[in-house]
């Protein structure tokens, strides 16, 4: 089966008059159809720049990237993802559906199917009933729902999610965490998540891929064994503080790295 993301040897330094930053260097990484894949490192190591990459955001300098088998270009203009931003980036002015519907409006969905996908979406994250209010008469974890809802409105297989939980407090985390798990499960999506959180990672994936500091390099893949059904307390078992230790090893052998 074509991999829903694969990169080889894919590499992308910015370059800017003053000075070069290499944001990635050499990363294989082949993200399989169903796959929950995070991505763990520290500040800039290119996390977010290789979701961008995926979605055509940016252009790799070296390597190569298909996206279902596709260009990055041709993916996106296919609308193969949906991208959940750091912050719920909501426009302040519109009610939560007509949020959702804005990609919509601009892709020319018809009306009667952007109300069936705005329905359709909210239930899928807990949020019937709040189609007709504005984000700020929604908490935080609210927000980031209502932004999950707008990415998933698209319809696609792959979701794009860059740190979405980073900025609430840890009980809403853990709350929305166990959410997208059953989100994830009933609806079969390919994920992409980005997080700084060693527990998080682990709670989610199938796949966990351990980046090195700058230059952004893949030092790990682990792929996950915990069952598929997975309460929250699953984070006391052995097995799960297998895995958070495995990835605790990755990030300090990359730090050493970066040192030596
Ligand atoms: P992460 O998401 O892992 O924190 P980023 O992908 O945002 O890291 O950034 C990786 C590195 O590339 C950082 O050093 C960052 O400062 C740099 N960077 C990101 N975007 C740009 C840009 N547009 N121009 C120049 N440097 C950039
Ligand atoms: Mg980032």
């Amino acid at each position: 089966m074509t991999p829903v993301v694969s990169a080889k040897g894919l590499g992308l330094t910015y370059r800017t008059r003053e000075s070069e930053v290499v944001a990635l260097s050499d990363v294989d990484l082949d993200i399989g159809k169903g796959d929950f894949v995070s991505f763990i490192g520290p500040s800039g190591c290119g996390k977010t720049t290789f979701l961008r990459v995926i979605a055509d955001l940016e252009q790799p300098t070296s390597g190569s990237i298909t996206v279902n088998g596709l260009t990055p270009e041709e993916a996106r203009l296919k609308r193969a993802y949906g991208y959940v931003f750091q912050a719920p980036a909501l426009l302040p002015w519109r009610t939560i559906a007509h949020n959702i519907a804005l990609p919509l409006e601009v892709m020319g969905i018809p009306r009667a199917e952007q109300q069936a996908r705005i329905a359709r979406t909210l239930a899928l994250v807990n949020l019937e009933g709040f189609a007709d209010r504005f984000p700020w008469q929604l908490s935080g974890g609210m927000q980031q729902r209502a932004s999950i809802a707008r990415a998933l409105a698209f319809d696609a297989d792959l979701l794009l999610m860059d740190e979405p939980f980073g900025a609430l407090d840890e009980i809403v985390r853990d709350h929305l965490n166990a959410e997208l798990l059953k989100l994830w499960a009933a609806t079969g999506k390919t994920i992409c998540f980005v997080t700084h959180s060693i527990p998080e990672a682990v709670y989610l994936s199938t796949r966990i891929v351990v980046m090195s500091p700058r230059p952004g390099r893949v030092i790990d893949v682990i792929d996950s064994d915990l069952p598929a059904e997975r309460p929250l307390d699953i984070r006391e078992t052995p097995e799960f503080l297998r895995l958070a230790a495995r990835v605790r090893d990755g990030l300090r052998a990359g730090h050493s790295y970066e040192e030596s």
